[in-house]
């Protein structure tokens, strides 16, 4: 499980809020805030979670953080207790983003602030401010990454000049369709994609390109093995040909994987396993890594989310206005939502070692044991 990253990020996350204490000192009385995370099953979200908490009681404030199970009803059943219990200010990472405008109502009739971490909260007008990573780039990251795996770029997405000629066969994912993330991760991929698409370099042998036919409900893993295995039958069923996966998250990554080399591919990168992609760098799928079996990761530093909203949360609790880097892109269906966007980067076997674990967010041994 998660606890291990939890616990590296939180003490982090601890420190980075504490050195930022001046955004409390105008306050000048204790908050209570609800945080509301959507699941424990990834472990981003458990590390989140634990590191806003632990960011805000450093500060003195009182923190009531719940975890939903990826159930609609249990999330906006959570949010409203908070409501009812007084909340200050609301931090929500949302099951799906369509899903909470009764809640957004309610809070906003009480004068309670919200705030949207990391998944932006739809069709309402009561989201005061959100915070995220740029969604857009991590899906030109993971489509970067996947054309350097496949000999088509170098590192950075530039061409190379013995790059093979196609057509290489690949296959798309994409993560769930109630999440807004999703579709930005989908956009920054396949237009990165798109050159290699339209000259026949890459192939989508399943023919299936849109986003509705390539998107896993609540990111599963089964959902994603399942997918997978329907494509090996329907698809790739006389021959190992699929060379690569673009895939959204970890867990959906895992998911790849177990079809492919159950269906014989592999076992390893070396053996010809096709090159999969990933997000979040899950420690399950860090291990994979090290061991080259999973390509890539996106890494996303969840210390850091949870100070920015931390710091959002002391700025709302002021009446001022948090800090935004961006008041452009994140259209909510209602009103543009100020943001604050963080940079990402991408894991491979060879900086597992200078971005994991020397700035402390996995031990090497959490690497060899992939827990
Ligand atoms: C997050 C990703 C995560 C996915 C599945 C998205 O909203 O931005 O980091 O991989 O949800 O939990």
């Amino acid at each position: 499980g998660g606890s291990g990253a939890g616990g590296g990020a939180n003490d982090t996350a601890t420190s980075g809020a504490a050195t930022s204490g001046d955004a409390t000192s105008d306050t000048g009385k204790e908050l209570y805030v609800g945080v509301s995370m959507p699941t424990q099953t990834s472990e981003r979200w458990i590390a989140d979670g634990n590191a806003v908490k632990e960011g805000l009681e450093a500060e003195g404030h009182t923190v009531d953080l719940q975890f939903a199970n990826d159930d609609i009803p249990t999330q906006t059943q959570q949010i409203d207790q908070m409501i009812t219990n007084g909340v200050d200010v609301l931090v929500i990472a949302s099951i799906d983003g369509t899903a909470l405008s009764s809640q957004l109502d309610a809070a906003a009739a009480k004068g309670i602030p919200v705030i949207s971490y990391d998944r932006l909260i739809r069709d309402n007008e009561n989201v005061d401010f959100y915070v995220s990573f740029d969604n857009y780039k991590v899906g030109v990251a993971q489509a970067t990454s996947l054309l350097y795996g496949l000999g088509l770029t170098d590192i950075k997405g530039e061409p190379v000049a013995d790059a093979p000629k196609g057509p290489i066969d690949i296959e798309i994912f994409a993560g769930s369709p109630d999440d807004n993330n999703a579709k930005f991760f989908f956009d920054g991929a396949m237009d990165t994609l798109k050159p290699y698409l339209d000259d026949g370099t890459l192939v989508i042998k399943s023919g299936q390109t849109e986003f509705d036919q390539v998107a896993i409900l609540r990111w599963s893993q089964e959902g994603a093995q399942k997918r997978m295995e329907d494509l090996i039958t329907s698809t790739y069923a006389g021959g190992k040909d699929l060379k690569g996966v673009l895939s959204p998250f970890d867990g959906i990554s895992r998911g790849i994987i177990t079809a492919l080399t159950n269906a014989g591919y592999g076992p390893t990168l070396t053996d010809g396993l096709p090159v999969v992609t990933g997000q979040d760098a899950e420690i399950a799928s860090v291990k994979l890594i090290n061991d080259g079996i999973q390509w890539s990761t996106i890494f996303k530093d969840t210390r850091l989310l949870a100070n920015q909203a931390v710091l959002s949360v002391l700025a709302m609790a002021a009446d001022k206005t948090p800090e935004a880097n961006n008041t452009e892109d994140y259209d909510n269906g209602k009103k543009v939502v100020p943001s604050y966007l963080l940079e990402v980067s991408t894991i491979y076997k060879d900086n597992i070692e200078s971005e994991l674990i020397e700035s402390g967010y996995f031990t090497a041994e959490q690497v060899e044991k992939g827990a």
